[in-house]
């Protein structure tokens, strides 16, 4: 992992941080064409960080009419692969050159903690663009086994102009799962990120041009979802629309694409993962450390959060002691502080939402833990970890995705109602299985109707691995290989042989 130089003061270096709240279209700093703009608040005290650009559809077919042009005069999609490779891995340098100014926009603009910012989502941004840059001069194309007088050549090409819409829990890492790989085949891009953290985005724009991606090939939209968002997904010249955020807006992408020119789809959308620790795991310390950072890391807002914690009935409350201690050692602090592990919920909205689900809680199990607004003189969005026990799997904070540091505590008896239990969800995006026995554990693993298992652990991440979900969790996969069947089309070309 890259070494990122530590300023001292936080807080002093955010006094004197330039922001940027313009779109870029084109190349270009722009403002909305409306010239309306819309607060940028940090969750952390509540200020007014910068203006950013309220753009709508005017915006969003000024930058689809760049990104056509850009793909249509092939300046990035027409160069060798290894050219588009040295300007994606000369932009992964500038993401870790610039990786204290991006981790502090990241950090002030969302609320998680600085530490994090500088030592998860900088590192994992620039591994991801460094990665694909690495695999696209790598990909061959097919040939397929024909007669002799034909040859049929079965190649991938790149889809054109894809629409990225991506939300507030990891903006750049968000973005780049998917702006990584469409770029290394050739796409151009139109990048929605989410209202309440724009600025990163705008950021790794200018940094791409500065890297020598060409003018028109990614161009970044501020804005609101039902303005620039339905825009790009409504567009008739958008090729494919790629998203990441709650099953509610991934269902309207799908409608958008069936209302307009059927444009491919991609969704990311949410979770309601079960974690489940059978009587046989033989480290409770590790597998109950492992379920309290899998719901509080990133202030619960994580799609994969393990937010349904499944216990077998002999050891759950030993597992539940340990939980309750880490979550007292997780008190939210000043996310510039780079001693604390749980920042701010991301805006005030949310933080009404996740406590209204804490209130709906109260009403149908025990609380453990929390449940409280925290560092509310600061100005800022905060909320304790909380964990309710005796949670039915009906409940309602069983079955919603509540985005927040809320633990829902469900006991069963045995591993067959365990991974029911797991499994009776609209969701399917992630599971984990504690287990001593190596047959269980696989087992359980073929049985939970997830896109990603752990399996004595939780929360393994690595680029070189396909992410996404089952059921409800979205249509598609992120990161790996396969990231690259959702950016390319396969075209079929036969050539007769005289
Ligand atoms: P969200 O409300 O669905 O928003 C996601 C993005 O969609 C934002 O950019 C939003 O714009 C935009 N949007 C909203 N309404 C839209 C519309 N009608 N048309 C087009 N775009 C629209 O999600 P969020 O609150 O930002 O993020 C939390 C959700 O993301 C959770 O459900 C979480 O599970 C999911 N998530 C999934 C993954 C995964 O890989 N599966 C990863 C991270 C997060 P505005 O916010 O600006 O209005
Ligand atoms: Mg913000």
């Amino acid at each position: 992992m890259t070494k990122l130089a530590n300023p001292v003061n936080w807080v002093e270096h955010a006094r004197t941080l330039s922001i940027q709240g313009q779109s870029f279209i084109n190349g270009q700093y722009v403002h909305a064409a409306s010239g309306q703009t819309f607060d940028c608040i940090s969750p952390i005290d509540g200020r007014i960080l910068t203006q950013v650009a309220a753009c709508t559809q005017v915006d969003v077919d000024q930058a689809v009419v760049a990104a056509r042009a850009a793909f249509n005069d092939g300046r990035w999609r027409g160069l060798p692969p290894a050219k588009r490779k040295a300007v994606l891995l000369r932009l992964a340098e500038l993401i870790e050159q610039h990786g204290n100014e991006l981790a502090l926009l990241e950090t002030l603009d969302m609320g998680k903690p600085i530490r994090d910012s500088l030592s998860i989502d900088i590192p994992a941004t620039a591994r991801c663009f460094r990665w694909y840059a690495e695999a696209v001069d790598k990909l061959y194309d097919e040939v397929a086994p024909t007669a002799q007088n034909i040859l049929a050549t079965i190649t991938r090409e790149p889809l054109g102009v894809c629409g990225v819409i991506v939300p507030w829990n990891f903006p750049l890492i968000m973005a780049a799962w998917k702006l990584a790989p469409a770029l290394a085949v050739g796409n151009s891009i139109v990048l929605k990120p989410a209202e309440q953290s724009s600025l990163t985005a705008i950021r790794l724009a200018a940094l791409a041009a500065e890297a020598g991606l060409p003018e028109g090939v990614l161009n970044v939209v501020t804005g609101f979802g039902v303005d620039a968002g339905q825009a790009i997904g409504l567009h008739e010249d958008i090729d494919g629309v790629f998203f990441t955020g709650s099953t509610a807006v991934g269902k309207y992408i799908l409608q958008y694409s069936a209302q307009s020119n059927m444009k491919k789809v991609g969704l990311e959308c949410g979770g309601k993962s079960g974690h489940i620790i059978l009587a046989d795991c033989g480290d409770l310390e590790a597998a109950a450390e492992a379920a309290a950072f899998g719901i509080f890391f990133n202030q619960g807002e994580m799609c994969s959060a393990g937010s349904r914690l499944i216990l077998d009935a002999p050891i759950r409350d030993a597992v539940i002691e340990k939980v309750l201690q880490f979550a007292q050692q997780m008190q939210p602090g000043d996310p510039l502080d780079p001693t604390t592990r749980l920042g701010a919920m991301v805006d005030q909205t949310h933080t009404e939402r996740v406590m209204d689900y804490i209130a709906s809680g109260k009403q149908e199990a025990e609380l453990l833990v929390g449940g409280k607004q925290v560092r509310i003189d600061t100005g800022g969005c905060y909320i304790e970890p909380t964990v309710f026990d005796q949670v039915s799997n009906q409940a309602r904070i069983a079955q919603e995705e509540i985005f927040g540091p809320v633990l829902a505590v469900i006991t069963v008896n045995g591993v067959e109602e365990a991974i029911r239990v797991a499994n009776e969800s609209i969701y399917g995006l992630a599971a984990g299985v504690w287990s001593d026995n190596v047959n269980t554990l696989y087992q359980a693993a073929r049985a939970l109707k997830a896109g990603v298992v752990y399996a004595n652990c939780y929360d393994a991440d690595d680029i070189t691995t396909p992410f996404g979900g089952y059921k409800q969790s979205g249509i598609g996969r992120d990161k790996s290989l396969h990231a690259f069947d959702k950016y390319t089309e396969l075209k079929t070309t036969w050539l007769k042989i005289r």
